[in-house]
């Protein structure tokens, strides 16, 4: 309640008595304009209606981003508003007043304050943008003694805006982290800082493709560490992408298109360049979908353009777009039943013509493409005999679609380490890094998969990190200043996490030791196993009324339902031996750097190194970001999309409420709340709420309460939060003769 009270100014003493009972009056009959709070935890009640009602009224008066506590909540508003980004502006967030020396800098619990708290009081001016994040974060980096870094995890679901504020974000950066303007130094610093910014398109274009949900979806997650040397200049970056949605190379829900450069490269080539990757105009490829549909991502231009940014010359582009074209001629090879399971599966209709062309893009001899993709080789005895098997035709399309797999992740791989090496500052030239993670949200379809585990329980990770971060950070404070306090029950993801990658027996390691035994299981068996396995983890459910096999996980954000058939092979994510062969065999340059021979490598193709299944893969990966952000001061920015049309002004109750629930914001609110979540100082909590005091001491009879001036002679805590603690209750318990007061006032 008092925070109410708080969000209105109340004046003077003189000229307070008229904006005060207007504030009062408003309190009193719950009128408090919503759309004018700033933060969410001024909301009151707390509840997912109230937050919900809160946020409704933002958008409707154009007001996009809203503290909620320690979180940023940031809605789409899907119109270009320039003015809300424009240079003119960052440099406004950035010019805001430096930040008051913190008589306790050198302590982790003023540290924690700084970085949480102080949003509010030095910014008031400044509406919560998520410049105020990148700045509080510039000036963490900057201000504190010994720097540390610092992170920002920018979360939501698809089409949220997470890439649209990282992207933001760098551009910020650009701008308040610029080198120093002499000339020369000029120079070098705008191309740093256009490399990096000249990253997000290449990479966009390669990771990125259009859904159901999102006409610019990232398939991939994305950390990018930018590197600031000791005069906070940015001289670096460095990227790390997560678990790219390979799949969508050869496979495109419908509806749904493959990754934007395929549809580059189609629109925007060049007659010669046609020519020469075999795509004639209106040439129809099977992955290739809807092509008809024009997106300002199809700029093929801006790719190329921002390519040569990077150092990526015109040859070896040529080269990249001519291997895809390779790929875009894979994909149309057809393969007949074959009658005789000793024969193989012939090719259909203009395949013979397909494979030609995409053997001559990708440099590989005919036959041996064809074969690869027709006859399985298996080695088997003591002497490691080969068998020759012709697959079936699934079998073919299988390993044709893994071949493209194969090529695009590496692919993409390599870009990624060729953007690395070309924004990446030495080691010696930068001392300290911000951090901007764009990774998936929380996901839960009709059908749920290997893909949403992963994603999840990367979310469940995330999570785990903001509440012990956040929590810690809160108890350092108090103890710090001696106060008495007990936390809300906050949810523990412990359970959970267990559940999915626990030891010694968790869903990973079971789905784990399925590829490892490499036994014929059916989906029913392993959904038993879990079951039984895990039978005593209250996270663990079941769904009695489900056709198919599956489990249920009840995570932080809800319980999803996971189908088992397919988990055990898709952790596997099985290349045959021949495939890398194969494209070893290649005398195209760029697949030679992708494929190279290992020389290790004995003659016979038997030395094997161990495989790493996806979930092993990626939990190393989780757990190597998550040591990263531990090192780092974390800030969060959570993404909501108002409607899934994309459109502006439509705010959708259902769907926002159910993003509030994924996110855990009203718990992220209460966790807030349950601390304190206004801090002023000593001085301007006295002389703005001494008419409080006063006031009461008109229209209470109750026991005199000793002003704060002279709890301090009485010589109390000498804390000011102990000193102001309990001045908090008595106006607390003031409130009811307040309302008296509100009344005989009106
Ligand atoms: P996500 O990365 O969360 O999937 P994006 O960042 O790609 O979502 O945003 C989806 C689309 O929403 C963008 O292509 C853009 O059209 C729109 N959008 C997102 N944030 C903003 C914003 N702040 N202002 C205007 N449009 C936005
Ligand atoms: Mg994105």
């Amino acid at each position: 309640m008092l925070q109410q009270v708080n969000g209105h100014s109340s004046g003077s003493d003189a000229q307070g008595g008229g904006s005060l009972r207007k504030d009062l009056q408003k309190f009193l009959s719950g009128e408090a304009p919503l759309h004018q709070l700033d933060d969410l935890t001024k909301v009151n009640p707390v509840t997912l209606e109230t937050v919900l009602r809160c946020l409704q009224a933002r958008y409707a008066a154009d007001t996009f981003y809203t503290n909620a506590g320690c979180t940023l909540v940031a809605l789409n508003p899907f119109k270009p508003i320039p003015q809300l980004y424009s240079t003119a502006l960052m440099r406004e967030y950035h010019a805001a007043p430096q930040p008051q020396p913190c008589s306790h800098s050198e302590s982790a619990g003023a540290r924690a304050t700084e970085i949480f708290w102080t949003r509010d009081s030095r910014y008031k001016k400044l509406k919560p943008h998520i410049f105020t994040v990148g700045e509080q974060t510039y000036r963490n980096v900057k201000s504190l003694i010994e720097p540390v870094n610092q992170s920002i995890i920018v979360s939501g679901e698809s089409g949220a805006g997470k890439t649209w504020t990282s992207r933001c974000l760098m551009k910020f950066y650009a701008v308040v982290a610029a080198s120093p303007t002499s000339w020369e130094s000029h120079k070098i610093a705008e191309r740093i800082e256009q490399r990096i910014l000249n990253s997000n398109p290449v990479m966009e274009a390669f990771g990125n493709a259009c859904t159901l949900r999102n006409n610019n979806s990232s398939r991939f997650g994305k950390f990018i560490q930018l590197q600031l040397n000791r005069a906070q200049q940015m001289t670096g970056a460095a990227v790390q992408t997560y678990l790219l949605e390979k799949t969508r190379v050869a496979c495109q829900a419908s509806s749904e298109r493959n990754f934007h450069i395929f549809y580059q490269i189609c629109k925007g080539a060049s007659t010669d360049e046609r020519l020469q990757w075999h795509l004639p105009e209106g040439a129809a490829f099977s992955w290739l979908p809807n092509p008809e549909r024009t997106l300002e991502e199809d700029c093929f231009e801006v790719t190329r353009e921002a390519m040569l940014h990077l150092g990526i010359d015109n040859p070896t582009q040529n080269n990249i777009f001519q291997v895809l074209a390779g790929l875009l001629h894979l994909g149309n090879i057809r393969f007949a039943d074959s009658e005789d399971e000793a024969q193989p599966c012939q090719l259909m209709g203009d395949a013979k013509c397909s494979i030609r062309t995409s053997a001559s893009l990708l440099q590989l001899p005919e036959d041996p493409l064809l074969e690869t993709l027709q006859i399985r080789t298996i080695r088997a005895g003591r002497q490691q005999q080969v068998f020759r098997k012709p697959c079936s035709r699934a079998e073919c399309d299988t390993r044709r679609d893994c071949l493209a797999k194969l090529v695009y992740a590496r692919l993409f791989d390599w870009l990624v380490s060729v953007i690395n090496s070309s924004i990446c500052a030495d080691p010696d030239s930068w001392t300290t890094f911000i951090g901007l993670l764009d990774v998936y949200g929380f996901e839960s379809f009709p059908n749920n998969s290997l893909e949403q585990l992963c994603i999840n329980y990367a979310n469940e990770k995330l999570q785990q990190h903001f509440v012990a971060h956040y929590l810690k950070a809160q108890q350092e404070e108090y103890t710090v200043e001696g106060l008495e306090w007990s936390f809300v029950n906050y949810q523990d993801n412990q359970t959970c996490l267990d559940l999915i990658e626990g030891s010694p027996i968790s869903i990973c390691s079971l789905i784990n030791e399925e590829c490892r035994l490499n036994r014929p299981s059916s989906a029913t068996q392993l959904q038993t196993r879990i079951e039984r396995a895990l039978a005593g983890n209250p996270c663990l459910g079941h769904n009695k009324l489900s056709q198919e096999p599956s489990f249920i996980v009840v995570h932080y954000a809800g319980p999803v339902q996971y189908h088992t058939a397919g988990l055990v092979e898709k952790n596997k994510d099985p290349v045959p031996p021949e495939l890398n062969r194969l494209l070893q065999q290649s005398w195209d340059p760029l697949l030679k750097v992708l494929f190279p021979t290992d020389p290790e490598e004995q003659p016979s193709g038997q030395s094997r190194a161990p495989v790493l299944t996806v979930v092993s893969k990626f939990k190393a990966s989780l757990e190597q970001l998550l040591q990263v952000l531990h090192s780092t001061t974390p800030h969060y920015i959570r993404c909501i999309k108002p409607n899934s049309q994309g459109q502006a002004h439509i705010f959708l109750q259902e769907q926002v409420l159910s993003q509030l629930e994924a996110c855990g914001l009203v718990e992220t609110i209460h966790i807030s709340a349950a601390g304190f979540p206004i801090r002023i100082s000593h001085q301007n909590f006295v002389e703005r709420y001494e008419l409080l005091r006063r006031l009461r001491a008109r229209t209470s009879s109750g026991p005199h309460s000793p002003s704060p001036d002279e709890r301090h002679s009485e010589g109390s805590p000498c804390t000011e939060a102990a000193t102001l603690q309990p001045l908090l209750q008595d106006i607390l318990h003031t409130l009811p003769a307040l309302s008296q007061a509100a009344a005989t006032l009106g």
